[in-house]
């Protein structure tokens, strides 16, 4: 699991530091009250041999839009907050493995919203090239947090709290992931992706007005599938509906494709011609080797060329 990782390195104001020394201190808001927001990057090796993120200017600009929901001023530019992220690729890339960086707002100083100060601090994790096998999931008796409690927008620490409750849930049944329901009962997520579900051919996701991320990974299917000529909808969805869906699929920047094979104590995962589709085409745009518009690959200049 990536983050039981302990790299030598993590990026903390504005340079590289040993692990032992990237703390906060525990009277900081970030520490007392959970205050930060973070976006969750992955980078893949291309057939050039450079190391490329996908799609950071949408992470950056999320992670923008939760610092701004919260009150918490942004500390650094694109170009500084690519430039973090490159600098510790660049530490600990290792050509046999992808990396995911998790790069967070952490509210080091302030109190209660006055004076609040944020420093960017990333960590990075080796992540296996290999897509994940279909896993089983179940559904939650935990609810997603509601756009007037704690906005499911937000990419909060606080908000995986939750996810981290049907977590330990889904785990005492067996089940690699879990879906969380709105408080209307509806579908919203899952604990750290979204839901794709195909019906008749047709690929539906909730929108985040059903207390789903507004996802980057989503709005990239949606253009793959634009492509493939796949229709793509987006629109509430009724828990039955994933019983009884054709092929069923859990997306996000960590999970990529990951197709779910059976759900509660439905067997889902049969044939999966759309979604198949779709996961395979997006592999093979993250990893360049049939690039696509909708996917920006950005490589990171800091990191040593694997290729011989
Ligand atoms: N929902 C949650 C709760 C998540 O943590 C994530 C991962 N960032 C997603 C959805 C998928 O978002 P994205 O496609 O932007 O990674």
């Amino acid at each position: 699991v990536a983050q039981l990782q302990r790299p030598e390195l993590a990026y903390m104001n504005g340079k590289l530091v040993r692990w032992e020394e990237a703390v906060l201190h525990v009277g900081c808001e970030a520490v007392t009250r959970g205050l930060n927001v973070f976006e969750g990057v992955k980078a893949y090796w291309q057939p050039d041999g450079s190391l490329s993120i996908a799609m950071p200017r949408q992470h950056y600009e999320r992670l923008a839009r939760s610092a701004k929901l919260l009150h918490l001023p942004c500390p650094v530019t694109y170009a500084e907050y690519v430039g973090a992220i490159d600098q510790l690729a660049g530490a600990l890339a290792k050509s046999d493995r992808d990396l995911w960086a998790r790069t967070t707002l952490f509210g080091v100083s302030g109190h209660w919203g006055e004076d609040t100060v944020a420093d960017l601090i990333v960590t990075a994790y080796h992540q296996d090239k290999s897509p994940a096998c279909p896993i089983h999931m179940g559904v939650s008796t935990w609810r997603r947090s509601a756009d007037i409690a704690l906005p499911p927008r937000i990419k909060t620490g606080s908000n995986y709290e939750v996810s981290r409750l049907a977590r330990i849930e889904g785990r005492a049944q067996d089940c690699d992931d879990m879906i969380l329901l709105n408080s209307a009962g509806r579908v919203a997520e899952a604990t750290a992706s979204c839901i794709l579900m195909v019906r008749k051919d047709t690929v539906y996701t909730p929108p985040p007005t059903e207390g789903a991320l507004e996802s980057i990974t989503v709005d990239v299917v949606e253009a793959l599938a634009a492509s493939l000529g796949i229709a793509f909808v987006r629109r509430p969805i009724d828990r039955t509906e994933l019983l009884i869906a054709d092929e069923l699929a859990i997306c996000g920047t960590l999970h990529e494709i990951t197709l779910v094979k059976s759900i509660e104590a439905s067997p889902i995962y049969g044939k999966t011609p759309v979604l198949g589709a779709l996961q395979n085409r997006y592999l093979a745009a993250v990893r360049g080797e049939q690039p696509h518009p909708a996917v920006e690959m950005v490589a990171l200049a800091s990191v040593k060329s694997a290729a011989t």
